[in-house]
């Protein structure tokens, strides 16, 4: 095991989204894992209020996908998934469907497998524009998503994404716009539930139809909630307005629920807590409980019917990825629902929400505290940034959080907390409790 007597060199890692000279100046290192708690390389207990990424749903070091990702390791380690096949990946998908956003009525049961959030945003807005191609309408190529929303990475991620520091350095792609967002602390902070303001926003693909033609857009790609933008919740009424006016000009709606995916809302997904039916619904994060990297877009069947066509020798889509369908990561994906499954986690936000709403709410007052917004098991703390340095504060709190055993994950100067599904009562009563200290002790 890792310690900090066998730490290895830190120079040669580039660390994703971290300041590297600043956290090798100062490393956090986590050693191992189980349950809700990391153990860091000190042998310091870190209690998991992020699930580690929003993704180990289960809680950590589950056993049984352990051994079902050893099993299959030993068994088959890889197979090529481009005309060729393996039954894990077929029995995975099918598994999934049973389980597909919205249920059998919604009919999002086609599933195309990539490796991560990033890859299944890409893959839906390719998708989205291929079906349009595929019913005569070629002309639909531009994609729109939403300011303040964030898709990953890629360049189709960072191009529909609204996160200013994702976008200044690269080039993004054209034929994009974006909605506004939604957040508007001055009509809803501390509100709880949804917002009640804000629906109207909705009609701003209207102005985007009016400004490009509605013959130009494929899509438009929103997060029901937004997670990694600082936990923004849709306004009442918001996302119905948004698939009505879609539908009204043949857009296709895309949800990201690479977050809301998987429990985190305390429904399946965030499609059946909000009652609304995408075309294509994108996830990662919790479908192999974060064990090995995976993504699934779910797409409805009109769309693969619609794809479906031409001389059946003839690829459909050409798309995909090495590691679409790798045997190692539909086991994981497996064993992962089936623990999903026996241990009625999807849902168990839904009965944990109250207790977390409240606790969460027992922070109103405390310094610096602008608004707090939580839904399911998940809940932004905004603080007032300080002048001239955005962030700062809520850094500051994330590392003396950290020092105290607690993670928590920060964005801006928003702090974003979604634990484990597993997590206890007394385990919110705890994280509430140390946040507060360090929030009472940030200047
Ligand atoms: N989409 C959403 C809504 C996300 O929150 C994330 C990651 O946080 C992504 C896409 C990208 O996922 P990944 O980091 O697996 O590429």
């Amino acid at each position: 095991m890792l310690t900090k007597a066998n730490t290895p060199s830190l120079e040669n890692y580039w660390m994703p989204f971290t300041a590297n000279r600043q956290f090798k100046a100062a490393p956090r290192l986590l050693a191992s894992a189980e349950g809700m708690y990391y153990t860091d390389i000190d042998g310091g207990k870190v209690l998991d209020g992020t699930a580690g990424l929003w993704c180990v749903n289960a809680g950590h070091g589950r056993r049984r996908i352990a051994e079902a990702v050893e099993r299959q390791l030993t068994t088959m380690d890889f197979a090529p998934s481009f005309q060729m096949g393996h039954p894990v990946a077929f029995d995975f998908a099918e598994k999934l469907a049973a389980k597909a956003p919205g249920g059998a009525e919604a009919k999002l049961d086609r599933i195309f497998f990539t490796g991560s959030g990033s890859e299944s945003v890409d893959t839906a807005l390719k998708i989205a524009i291929a079906y349009q191609r595929a019913i005569g309408q070629g002309t639909r190529t531009r994609v729109i998503g939403r300011e303040r929303g964030y898709h990953g990475v890629g360049f189709g991620g960072i191009s529909v994404g609204g996160l200013v520091n994702n976008r200044r350095v690269f080039p993004t792609l054209p034929g994009t716009d974006h909605l506004r967002h939604t957040h508007d602390p001055e009509r809803n902070s501390f509100a709880k539930g949804l917002p009640a303001h804000g629906a109207e926003l909705a009609d701003d693909l209207e102005r985007l139809v009016a400004l490009h033609g509605a013959e130009t857009i494929a899509a438009v790609i929103v997060e029901p909630v937004a997670g990694s933008t600082g936990v923004l919740l849709p306004p009442k009424g918001y996302l119905e307005r948004l698939r009505a006016i879609a539908d009204k000009h043949g857009i296709l709606l895309i949800f990201d629920e690479v977050i809301t995916g998987f429990g985190r809302l305390g429904t399946p997904f965030a499609v059946d807590y909000f009652g609304v039916v995408p075309d294509l619904v994108t996830t990662a994060k919790g479908l192999t409980n974060g064990a090995i990297p995976m993504g699934a877009v779910f797409a409805s069947r009109k769309i693969y019917d619609a794809l479906m066509q031409g001389p059946e020798g003839q690829i459909e889509l050409f798309h995909g990825y090495t590691y679409s369908g790798h045997p190692a990561a539909c086991a994981a994906g497996l064993a992962t629902l089936e623990i999903y499954e026996e241990e009625g986690l999807l849902t168990r936000g839904a009965e944990l929400a109250n207790h977390w709403q409240e606790a969460m709410h027992s922070l109103e007052g405390l310094p610096h505290i602008i608004d707090i917004r939580t839904i399911g098991l998940v809940a932004g703390i905004e603080l007032a940034s300080r002048e001239g340095a955005v962030g700062a504060r809520a850094y500051e709190i994330f590392t003396d959080c950290f020092k105290k055993g607690l993670l928590i994950r920060v964005t801006g100067d928003t702090i974003a907390l979604s634990p484990p599904l597993i997590v206890e009562r007394e385990q919110i009563d705890t994280m509430v409790s140390m946040l507060s200290d360090s929030i009472k002790k940030t200047g």
